[in-house]
């Protein structure tokens, strides 16, 4: 079979050929430029000092002192987050510890990045919440993808997830660290320190749910 043949590429008209120079070896030892660089260094080291010593430039470290050390002992001690500083994600519940999310997918949808993961699955049969509502049978965040933009916060429209556990992502060591499950997601607490949200939920069968089915629409 005859070898096929491609077409050479012609160079762009703004184009400049560069010759091919060997390289030499004070070049791939990198010693002269090591030598440079650490004279460069030891040169501002002694400057300065001497500067420091006739008074001409303000001591960095003695200076800090007279104003007061202006820095706290992290992580013993933190600075506050903002009120509407966006954490780690969690999942909320309702007031009998269930889930609130019925995976309905709209912050999956919703995700820009694109790093939620979400199983649907069915209520048992007579379960009060069977035909009107899912539940998440997986819910997986990758919080290392996640670009902390809330819109799956906003995008849902039972206030299951928020990002309002004023936390931010702990420095694992690996990658499978930072995909947050379903049961993880659920653990987490607000800044607050409750489990719940402020937003009431109306459960199937209560006078205030608005009484529309999945499966029969509105009765
Ligand atoms: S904060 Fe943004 S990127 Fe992160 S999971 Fe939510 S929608 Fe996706
Ligand atoms: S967290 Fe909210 S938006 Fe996401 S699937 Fe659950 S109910 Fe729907």
């Amino acid at each position: 079979m005859a070898t096929p043949t491609f077409p050479k590429k012609t160079a762009p008209l703004n184009a400049v050929p560069v010759t091919y120079t060997a390289p030499k070896f004070e070049v791939q030892s990198y010693l002269p430029e090591i030598f440079r660089g650490v004279g460069l260094s030891m040169k501002h080291f002694f400057d300065n000092t001497r500067e420091m010593v006739q008074g001409k430039r303000p001591d960095p470290v003695l200076d800090r002192y007279e104003a007061g050390i202006t820095t706290i002992s992290y992580p013993e001690q933190k600075r506050p987050y903002p009120e509407r500083f966006r954490g780690v994600h969690r999942l909320t519940t309702r007031q009998d510890g269930s889930m609130r999310c019925v995976a309905c997918l709209c912050c999956s949808t919703a995700c820009p990045a694109q790093c939620i993961f979400i199983e649907a699955g069915e209520y048992p049969p007579g379960d009060k919440r069977r035909g009107y509502e899912r539940f998440p049978v997986r819910f997986v965040i990758d919080e290392l993808r996640c670009i902390f933009c809330g819109y799956c916060v906003e995008a849902c429209p039972c206030d299951a997830i928020r990002m309002d556990t004023g936390h931010h992502a702990v420095p694992y060591d690996s990658r499978d660290q930072f995909i947050y499950d379903r049961d993880l997601l659920l653990s987490f607490e607000g800044a607050k320190g409750t489990f719940e949200t402020q937003n009431p939920r109306h459960e199937p069968g209560e006078a205030s749910h608005p009484g529309v089915t999945r499966e029969h629409g509105h009765s």
